[in-house]
């Protein structure tokens, strides 16, 4: 209840405003978001590679209203794969892009270009790009344009949510790509997605065996230890070696756990978000946990 609460709230403008100008929610924001400047997301990077995690970077921002908006998105995108470019970090440091901020609502074409200048610059610096996914309107047009920019950036990742009902077909058709599979962050109905935790964690499942089964490149985006289990024996079953697949998990989120499966060898991607637009972003892993909602409260109340 409280969950579909702030997932409302996350997509309403009366509550953006209200929220964003409390003012000690930056330091609440800033346990989930790693600054403001690509300078930011650089320093941040350097430190989580230096602990040996690897990272995929996402510039906050989403459901631009003007093209304006989408071709600034993509401009800083490519500044700041020329910011990490000196690093050498090569696939160590990714990019992930959510549509929405180049365009895709206002002209898909126009977010097919935008994503194509990203991709060439991820490629120039030696690493890829991953496409995140949204709600479920948006899912058939990200899909095309994952396939059109797959014609000549046949690395570039999607992720796909668990929650949808359509998401086993997705997973048996991508199954020799880079696939993030993830539950699901949004608020959707139950004509199209599971509703329950138990029927979203079964279906999660259904998805991983598919993915882990397949030729492509499994990125396993969870913090859930029962899932992370369940990958290993599924990797064992299949005969899948450790870096034929990766853990994705959340900046700020179960940082122990990102150290310890790195330290036992395995490949674990954090990804780090950027930049001034992390309302959306924020409301979602408020959402996600209660407990973060309590220590939202209890920093308001300057405890
Ligand atoms: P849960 O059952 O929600 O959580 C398992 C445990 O993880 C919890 O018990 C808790 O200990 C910890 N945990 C989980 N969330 C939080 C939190 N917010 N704060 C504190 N602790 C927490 N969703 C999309 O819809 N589209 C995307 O493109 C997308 N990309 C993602 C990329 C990555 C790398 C990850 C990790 C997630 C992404 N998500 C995306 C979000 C995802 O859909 C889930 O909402 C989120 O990962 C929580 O689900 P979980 O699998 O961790 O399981």
């Amino acid at each position: 209840m409280l969950g579909s609460l702030l997932l409302a709230a996350s997509r309403n403008p009366l509550a953006r405003r209200a929220v964003s100008a409390l003012p000690p929610t930056r330091r609440v924001v800033d346990r989930f978001v790693a600054g403001e400047s690509a300078g930011d997301a650089v320093t941040a990077v350097r430190r989580l590679t230096d602990a040996g995690l690897t990272v995929t970077i996402d510039h906050l921002g989403e459901e631009i209203r003007d093209t304006e908006a989408a071709a600034l998105t993509a401009k800083a995108y490519v500044s700041l794969l020329d910011a990490l470019a000196p690093l050498g970090l090569g696939r160590r440091a990714e990019v992930s892009v959510k549509l929405s901020a180049v365009g895709q609502a206002l002209d898909e074409p126009l977010a097919l270009e935008h994503a194509r200048r990203i991709c060439a610059a991820a490629r120039d610096c030696g690493t890829t790009v991953t496409l995140d996914m949204e709600d479920h309107t948006t899912v058939d047009s990200t899909l095309s344009i994952l396939r059109a920019l797959r014609e000549d950036f046949p690395d570039t990742g999607v992720a796909i949510q668990a929650y949808l009902f359509r998401s086993e077909e997705d997973c048996r058709d991508l199954s020799g790509s880079r696939v993030r599979l993830v539950k699901g962050a949004y608020r959707e109905p139950a004509s199209v997605a599971h509703q329950s935790k138990a029927e979203v964690d079964r279906a999660y499942v259904r998805c991983l065996r598919i993915l882990m089964a397949g030729t492509g490149y499994p990125m396993v985006g969870t913090h859930d230890d029962r899932l992370i289990a369940i990958t290993e024996t599924l990797a064992d079953r299949y005969g899948r070696s450790q870096d034929s697949y990766e853990y994705q998990m959340l900046y700020g989120i179960r940082t122990d756990k990102q150290e310890a499966l790195a330290g036992a060898g395995a490949t674990v991607r954090v990804y780090v978000p950027y930049g001034d637009d992390w309302y959306g972003y924020f409301m979602r892993r408020l959402a996600e946990r209660p407990a973060n909602v309590a220590f939202f409260l209890r920093s308001l109340r300057g405890k």
